[in-house]
């Protein structure tokens, strides 16, 4: 007996099956880069949770130290890059210290960090993403970073003035600041560090990597 047309066609198309997206297929590609880069293990971490409970601002993170290694595991670069967790970090580095595998979990966040301040991503944390920025500019500038003007140059960048007048924190900053100055703890001027063509070197081989 001859099959009709109609289930002859549902037997030579079956319904195209959905493939499965395995985790490896993207998280070894971000997880080897990390690795790469940073000399961390993250591949060692077993979610002991200890670096998060060593974290002294680990309540103010979106993801937490612990999660943000499983997701460089798991290839949610975005995730990452899009955290506030990555400008929270103080890069204290009581998660390296404690981790029990050595996995070096500050590096990863302060790579991470990096990657996202050269990538397209808006910052969760403008303003500290910005002071990030500018932290990085005035090291750069004289191989040292002088308070006073690390903290002039933020202040000159789009929008944080205008904020922080707004917020009540510049009249804050301004009296603590001219207290300082008076201490002699805040120095207007400083000089180049020796050391400065290496920073600077540094500098244009990170500038150099893929994103
Ligand atoms: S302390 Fe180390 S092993 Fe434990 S969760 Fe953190 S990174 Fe992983
Ligand atoms: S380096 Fe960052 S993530 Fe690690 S303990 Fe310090 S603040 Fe937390």
């Amino acid at each position: 007996m001859n099959t009709p047309v109609a289930d002859q066609k549902s037997i030579t198309q079956p319904k195209p099956v959905k493939k499965r997206k395995l985790i490896g297929d993207r998280g070894d590609y971000f997880l080897n880069r990390i690795e790469g880069e940073t000399g961390a293990n993250v591949s060692a971490c077993y979610q002991c949770e200890r670096c998060t409970n060593a974290c002294p601002v680990s309540h103010f993170m979106d993801i937490k130290p612990h999660q943000a290694i499983r997701y460089v595991q798991l290839g949610w670069r975005e995730d990452l890059l899009k955290s506030s967790t990555i400008w929270v970090c103080l890069s204290c580095e009581m998660c390296t210290t404690y981790c029990p595998n050595e996995v070096g979990v500050a590096e990863v966040i302060n790579h991470l960090r990096n990657i996202a301040a050269h990538s397209s991503i808006t910052p969760k944390e403008r303003n500290l993403a910005v002071f990030h920025q500018t932290f990085l500019e005035v090291l750069e500038k004289s191989g040292r970073v002088n308070e006073f003007q690390l903290m002039n140059a933020y202040y000159l960048k789009p929008n944080i003035l205008h904020e922080k007048i707004k917020n009540g924190s510049f009249k804050e900053e301004l009296l603590l600041g001219l207290a300082l100055l008076r201490k002699g703890r805040l120095k207007p001027f400083t000089s180049r560090s020796k050391a400065i063509k290496d920073i600077q070197k540094a500098y244009i081989q990170t500038r150099g990597e893929i994103v």
